[in-house]
């Protein structure tokens, strides 16, 4: 349920609905500030409670409407939270106005390739490094990441290049060790519906990439991001990386449409990984600049001196020249239509 107050109605009358609410055991929430505060109730209503809170809020001094959520999700909805939601780390931002660009290899391997990368990342302008020390990988004979090594190798990295770490942490137990390394914590696609380690990581003041599980719908996501959302970490960053279809030319297929669906939706900023998308790294300039022009907040890209000698899907991973040429274009399509996302308009759903 959600209670719009009247503009600039006194603080005295928001508290006394909040009052009314807490009467019936409920924990209800201001999800926007004054002047136009919004008190939302994401507990599931019966009819019943729904019709004697209704009556018994709608008539008090201050309350402009009472609305009930349209969806199942809540806290990661628009109505929920009507302005965009930012996530600042370390002074770079995802969501606001400069595209966000995560850049980096699919696993750290070694100190000198994860320097180099980083290096040659910050200069074309990335924004964010990645690179994964426990990897989930589809076989378990495959290079599954170097550990507690390779977020030392991160941290080395990131402080050489001042860039914040984008790193998957894909069991509870290792949550701890990755959260002390992370800037960003990425849960993968295979673990998007692991409900616990959403919780877990729900549970931490840290920002969250969250990508979209192959097999999953737009509702799931979002269902996946409130798990995080309800435990208090609304630092959420939905990542739309492709979904498994019928066609195999490429690794996956990208939902261009999840990009804007997901902007309608909810307030939380949205990024596109490419890379894992298409699987072929010819593909991935054109597919991340057709994701900046969808209104993406920004790319997860992956980047490797050598890709055919790297451990983890090289075949997909940019070389560092191609990368910088890519950055290039990024900005000027992110210049051409920045404004008209802004501005509002047709491009603002
Ligand atoms: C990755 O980012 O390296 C990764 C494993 O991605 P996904 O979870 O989307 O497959
Ligand atoms: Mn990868």
């Amino acid at each position: 349920m959600v209670i719009v107050m009247k503009e600039n109605c006194p603080k005295r009358q928001v508290g006394e609905v909040l009052a009314v609410i807490r009467q019936y055991d409920l924990n209800p929430r201001i999800i926007s500030p004054a002047p136009r505060v919004i008190v939302g109730v994401v507990e599931d209503l019966d009819k019943k409670l729904f019709d004697q809170l209704t009556r018994a809020v709608s008539e008090m001094e201050g309350v402009d409407a009472v609305e009930m959520f349209g969806t199942s999700w809540k806290l990661v909805s628009r109505s929920f939270r009507p302005e965009r939601t930012t996530i600042n780390v370390a002074g770079q931002v995802i969501g606001g106005r400069e595209q966000a660009v995560i850049a980096g290899p699919c696993a750290v391997e070694s100190l000198e390739n994860i320097l180099e990368i980083a290096a040659s990342v910050k200069e074309a302008g990335a924004t964010f490094l990645r690179g994964g020390a426990f990897k989930p990988r589809t076989s378990p004979y495959s290079f599954r990441g170097l550990g507690e090594e390779g977020l030392k190798y991160l941290a080395e990295a990131s402080r050489l290049t001042g860039l914040p770490v984008v790193t998957e942490v894909i069991t509870r137990r290792d949550l701890p060790l990755v959260a002390e390394y992370a800037g960003i914590l990425q849960i993968g696609a295979r673990n998007m519906q692991n409900f616990a380690l959403l919780e877990a990581v729900g549970e931490l003041d840290k920002p969250v990439l969250l990508k979209r599980g192959l097999m999953a719908t737009v509702k799931e996501l979002l269902l996946s991001a409130e798990y995080i959302l309800a435990k208090g970490n609304s630092q959420v960053i939905l990542c739309e990386r492709g979904i498994r279809t019928f066609e195999k030319e490429t690794r996956n297929t990208l939902d261009i449409s999840a990009v804007p669906l997901l902007k309608q939706l909810s307030h939380l900023p949205v990024i596109v990984d490419p890379s894992h998308a298409v699987g072929k790294r010819e593909l991935v300039p054109a597919v991340a600049l057709a994701a900046i022009a969808a209104g993406a907040d920004g790319l997860m890209i992956e980047v490797h001196p050598d890709p055919d000698y790297a451990l983890s899907d090289g075949r997909q991973s940019m070389t560092l020249e191609a990368f910088r040429d890519l950055m290039r274009l990024v900005g000027s399509v992110r210049e051409a239509v920045c404004d008209a996302y802004n501005s509002g308009g047709v491009l603002c759903p």
